[in-house]
């Protein structure tokens, strides 16, 4: 019989996590001939997620949990995730049920029909707001345009893989993740099933907007160098303007007899060349901290051992 993992990455997901596991249970038992393991990465979370995701794996054989030693963020849980699942796919999905599990039977489908991957495309979106549509609208399609692989338009992590897909995202030893971005980068057959990603379930988001940005910019400086050659770009188009500004006031001192003072341009010219300088270099900066990151060559993320799964393990083999 076939296995199917489903990684969830939790953080701070007490209101919604028996839920979600309760429903993911019944979603896969509803579904035969496969087996289901369903892998629970505690983000560092500091609610009791961790205790209640214990409880669930005592009480389930096929749940397990795993927690990391602080919050390292939803790519690394997803990665953490990934590295100990054992089964011929592996389904990612979201704690608070945005994501539809009733769609892991579609996919389970489609994959049998000869695809490796299989994502979740959002066809709408409820209870987002309007700020967080926009700016994921305009988000999506400014990465997939710096991009230098194609990156399906609003498209999350709610994906099936096949097991050798999974095995090369495992291998890939990046730090900064950007996981949507790397299957594709990764290639094979893949294909989108549409859905209406609903509001959560309970809580509140844990991607403020900090979060937002540095997964925004991850995306974009991971899989394109675009924004140097932009820079690039910008110094010629400011030196050529400067150059046309040159000549005019050369032409105006010799050929007129009425030129200004001109402290107005010359303020303005040295303010935006002082911008452009300052950006261009930014965005050189952001690529050499990249550089820095992954040369620290530090492991993604740190994982705790529970005493409470141990000592409840070490029970059942007194028994
Ligand atoms: N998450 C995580 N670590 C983080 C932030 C989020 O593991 O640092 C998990 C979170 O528990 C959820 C998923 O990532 O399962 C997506 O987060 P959320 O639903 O808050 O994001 P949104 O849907 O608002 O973009
Ligand atoms: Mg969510």
């Amino acid at each position: 019989m076939k296995t199917v993992s489903i990684v969830v990455p939790c953080f701070n997901e007490s209101e919604v996590i028996d839920t979600t596991i309760a429903e993911l249970i019944s979603v896969t038992n509803g579904i035969d001939n496969y087996q289901f393991e369903l892998i629970f990465v505690n983000d560092g979370s500091s609610d009791d997620t961790e205790s209640k995701l214990l409880a669930h794996s005592q009480q389930h054989d096929n749940v397990r949990t795993i927690s990391f030693s602080r919050n390292f963020g939803h790519q690394q849980a997803v990665s953490a995730g990934l590295d100990v699942s054992t089964g011929d796919a592996v389904v990612l999905i979201d704690a608070d049920l945005q994501d539809p599990p009733k769609l892991i039977a579609d996919m389970i489908v489609k994959w049998e029909e000869g695809f490796d991957v299989v994502y979740g495309t959002r066809a709408s979106r409820e209870g987002e707001s309007k700020f967080k549509l926009a700016s994921a609208k305009w988000f999506y399609r400014t990465l997939n345009y710096l991009s230098e692989v194609p990156i399906p338009l609003d498209t999350g992590d709610f994906r099936l893989m096949d097991r050798q897909v999974v095995d090369h995202l495992v291998a890939m030893p990046e730090k900064s993740r950007f996981i949507r971005g790397m299957v594709s980068w990764i290639g094979f057959n893949q294909t989108s099933i549409n859905y209406e990603r609903s509001a959560r379930f309970a809580g509140e988001s844990k991607y403020p907007l900090t979060k937002m940005l540095k997964f925004g910019i991850d995306g974009i400086l991971s899989f394109s160098v675009k924004p140097l050659k932009l820079s690039i770009m910008m110094g010629f188009a400011c030196s050529g303007f400067a150059m046309l500004m040159l000549l005019y006031s050369v032409y105006v001192r010799l050929m007129t007899d009425h030129w200004e003072s001109g402290w107005t341009s010359l303020l303005v010219s040295i303010l935006f060349m002082g911008g452009v300088q300052l950006i261009s270099i930014g965005i050189l900066g952001e690529y050499v901290a990249r550089i820095y990151n992954e040369s620290k060559d530090r492991p993604l993320y740190i994982i705790k051992k529970s005493r409470e799964l141990d000592a409840a393990k070490a029970d059942e083999t007194v028994k």
